[in-house]
């Protein structure tokens, strides 16, 4: 096998991946209409496969996926990138051990990011997926590198997978496009129960040793099981 089709190879799985988790994003309910995007790393390359801008997630399927490389030029495909391909591109070419990237407008994240509040670490939840509270961004508008500056900067101060953007949405990263689907997913909740929970009355935030306890297990002790490592335990 020649290297270029190990590398077809490993692009072809990568658009059928992430044509799939796009399909996580509408079962969760965290999009509409043909907002919302994942994208992969191609390992070991500068490249990288997103969702096209525009199509619908019920078409959408792997040939619509486009490669592009590591500052948003389009490589492969017969459609024009997501319109937010220059913020996933500055995050793959600045944080080497991201390799996925998901952005929604899901409900309640993105209303803490109109707020411009951060999440507060209140539950055990938070502190296992997220190590505190989960952060904002900087404001940036979209059509240079800002959004990826903000979103890179933002997260290099934080353990969180997960920035809200102000006057924005949530941006995840993981460590492969699944990853980074799971914490949009787990934002989304947090941000609905802890809003949920600020509607009863004041909230407690968990003491930072705690939180660094909590997290340090989940991520370390959980994430060393042989079966399924991809998968933390939800308590
Ligand atoms: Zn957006």
């Amino acid at each position: 096998m020649t290297v270029t089709s190990e590398i077809g190879t490993v692009i072809a799985a990568l658009r059928r991946d992430v044509a799939d988790l796009h399909a996580q994003l509408t079962k969760y309910q965290l999009v509409i209409w043909t907002a919302g995007n994942v994208s992969a790393r191609v390992p070991g390359h500068d490249l990288m496969v997103i969702k096209p801008s525009g199509v619908d997630y019920d078409a959408l399927t792997p040939d619509h996926i486009v490669l592009c490389d590591l500052h948003g030029n389009l490589v492969d495909g017969d459609l024009a990138p997501s319109s937010d391909t220059a913020a996933h591109a500055y995050v793959y070419r600045h944080m080497p051990e991201v390799g996925g990237v998901v952005h929604t407008h899901s409900t309640y994240a993105t209303a803490w990011a109109a707020r411009g509040e951060p999440i507060p670490c209140v539950l055990t939840m938070v502190a296992d997926e997220f190590g505190g509270d989960i952060p904002i961004g900087p404001f940036a508008l979209i059509g240079d590198d800002s959004i990826g500056r903000g979103i890179v900067e933002t997260l290099r101060d934080s353990r969180s997978p997960a920035v809200l953007m102000r006057n924005h949405g949530p941006f995840t990263v993981g460590r492969d496009a699944r990853a980074a689907v799971k914490a949009a997913v787990m934002v989304e909740d947090v941000a609905r129960t802890v809003h949920i929970g600020r509607q009863l009355g004041s909230l407690d935030r968990i003491d930072d040793a705690d939180i660094t306890a909590l997290f340090d297990r989940y991520q370390h002790v959980y994430g060393q099981k042989p079966a399924d490592p991809q998968e933390g335990e939800y308590r």
